[in-house]
């Protein structure tokens, strides 16, 4: 690492996840009637980045694609502790899908410039896909450890040990710097915001607002024109438990493989949904 520790942390503004219904007219998430929130996730990213900052000092950047009504957000955030805030605020990143926004994302950071840790939530409540921090990693052909929990610098401070949830445990890697973190939920506890940092923020306002106009990416490649994907449906899923049947499959491997084939077969069949392959 050149210099002082620079982290940047992403954080997606959210309609509260309690408060959002489903139109079931127009198929989409009806927020109108939902508070917003910063993306819990992204909370525990940047106390992850306030802590490391807290160790070895440096400074902690905050990066946010939405709409004006962000901004806010991002002061409470700066009045945890960190330094300065991006937003990138324009009609033409509306409807992006996964792809245009951690394109977006990856063109304001290399604008930014001397980034050594991006920060990301694991995912956010909304979208919940969990591919922007992946795809920043990719725009900017940076490693990346997904799923971490704590995160240690080496001796030459070159590298970071990210300790990561896996399915059966965790596994910890030597990630070289510069490079994309995604931070599981509730790893940590994120610090309250200091008022008094809030009041001066008032007088000195440390977020800077971006438009497409400001980034070096060809328009086709924002938002919904440069999104190959799109939500076209949404469904209600049954509460867990609801309907619920349990078995025990009883046989030899082969046999259990068989009878589970033909379960979910059935299933698909009474759900009126096609049954492929044999
Ligand atoms: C119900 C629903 C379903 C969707 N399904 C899909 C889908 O299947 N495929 C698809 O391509 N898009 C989908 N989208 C669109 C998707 O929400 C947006 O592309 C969104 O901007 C990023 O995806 P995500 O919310 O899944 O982020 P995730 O990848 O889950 O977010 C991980 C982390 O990336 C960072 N991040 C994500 N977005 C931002 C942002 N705007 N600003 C700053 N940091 C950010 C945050 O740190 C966040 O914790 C869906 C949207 C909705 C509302």
């Amino acid at each position: 690492m050149n210099g002082e520790l620079h982290s940047l942390v992403c954080l997606k503004v959210v309609p509260k996840s309690e408060e959002v219904s489903v139109d079931r007219e127009s198929k989409t998430l009806d927020r109108g009637h939902a508070r917003s929130e910063i993306n819990p996730p992204d909370m525990n990213a940047l106390e992850m980045a306030l802590a490391l900052k807290d160790r070895h000092g440096g400074r902690v950047s905050l990066l946010s694609m939405g709409p004006p009504f962000v901004a806010p957000m991002l002061r409470a955030a700066l009045a945890m502790g960190a330094d300065h805030a991006y937003l990138l605020s324009d009609r033409a990143f509306g409807g992006a899908d996964t792809l245009a926004t951690s394109l977006t994302l990856a063109a304001a950071i290399r604008k930014i410039g001397d980034v050594d840790l991006v920060l990301c939530g694991e995912e956010s409540s909304d979208g919940a896909t969990a591919q922007v921090p992946p795809g920043i990693a990719a725009w900017l052909d940076l490693p990346q450890a997904t799923y971490a929990h704590s995160v240690a610098f080496d001796d030459t401070r070159d590298h970071i040990l990210v300790v990561r949830e896996v399915h059966d445990g965790e596994e910890t890697l030597d990630v070289p710097l510069p490079a994309v973190l995604s931070v599981k939920v509730s790893t940590n506890e994120p610090r309250f915001m200091d008022t008094a940092r809030l009041v001066c923020l008032r007088a000195n306002d440390p977020v800077t607002t971006w438009t497409a106009a400001d980034l070096d990416v060809d328009p086709g490649h924002l938002g919904g024109a440069g999104s190959p994907t799109s939500v076209t449906g949404l469904g209600e899923v049954a509460g867990a438990g609801s309907g619920r049947r349990r078995e025990v499959l009883k046989g030899t491997p082969e046999e259990e493989a068989h009878l589970l084939y033909e379960r979910i077969t059935e299933f698909l069949r009474s759900a009126g949904m096609p049954a492929r392959g044999g």
